[in-house]
């Protein structure tokens, strides 16, 4: 607290300030608060006593209350259409492209409000808000549902948004998955492997191939059948 200066605090005093009544304001009505505890704003703003947990992902986070002012803006921001389209969010998005509106503050995703303006409230034992048409933006409370965490990565499976194929991380970052001779475990080189394919070709017998490179006769096995050294052509 930033304490005023004696000319401020005369000033004051002129204007009908009593610092008597203000320093009992300030030490005596103001209950202390226990660490961990919401806000008594949050409480306010919320109707409950969970805690605003900022570390919370905002796909399940509660959301607060909306005053009607809140909600005449949410309505504001969404592109309404007919009842099978999409309804557009048409103000900010987040990186995924779900449409973001703040309550006092406090960061939520549009289409979750939508989905609590038709129905009331999310159910607790599924705290997702899913699409059925699949579009993040869209705010048709006719299009969302309700989900468990399982029923979301089913859906994203299902709707082909999961990393897989050349969206995995081996995949777009290469240079972070040590293969062939770069690997810390590897006993052979790439040469040697080229090599190795050529001479069973040939017609040389396993046996002799892992002497000769020192491994055994399963890793031979395995490069041939093509099960290591994959990238190896
Ligand atoms: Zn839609």
């Amino acid at each position: 607290m930033i304490t005023p200066s004696r000319e401020t605090i005369a000033k004051r005093i002129k204007a009908g300030w009593e610092p008597e009544r203000a320093r009992k304001r300030w030490t005596q009505s103001r209950p202390s608060r226990k660490r961990n505890e919401p806000s008594r704003s949050w409480k306010l703003r919320n109707g409950s006593n969970k805690s605003h947990d900022a570390n919370m992902p905002l796909a399940t986070r509660p959301i607060p209350q909306l005053s009607e002012a809140q909600k005449a803006n949410f309505a504001k921001k969404v592109k309404k259409g007919q009842q099978d389209e999409c309804w557009p969010w048409v103000a900010s998005r987040n990186r995924k492209g779900y449409g973001q509106f703040a309550i006092q503050n406090y960061p939520v995703i549009a289409h979750r409000i939508a989905y609590i303006l038709e129905h009331g409230s999310i159910p607790n034992e599924a705290p997702h808000i899913l699409h059925r048409c699949d579009n993040p933006p869209c705010c048709n409370p006719a299009h969302l549902f309700a989900g468990t965490n399982e029923e979301n990565i089913k859906d994203m499976v299902a709707k082909g948004r999961s990393a897989k194929g050349d969206r995995t991380g081996p995949r777009l970052h290469p240079e972070c998955m040590p293969r062939g001779s770069r690997h810390h475990g590897a006993k052979l080189n790439e040469t040697q492997v080229v090599e190795i394919r050529r001479r069973r070709k040939a017609g040389d017998f396993l046996r002799k191939i892992a002497n000769a490179f020192m491994v055994s006769e399963a890793t031979i096995r395995h490069i041939i059948a093509g099960k290591i050294w994959r990238h190896v052509p």
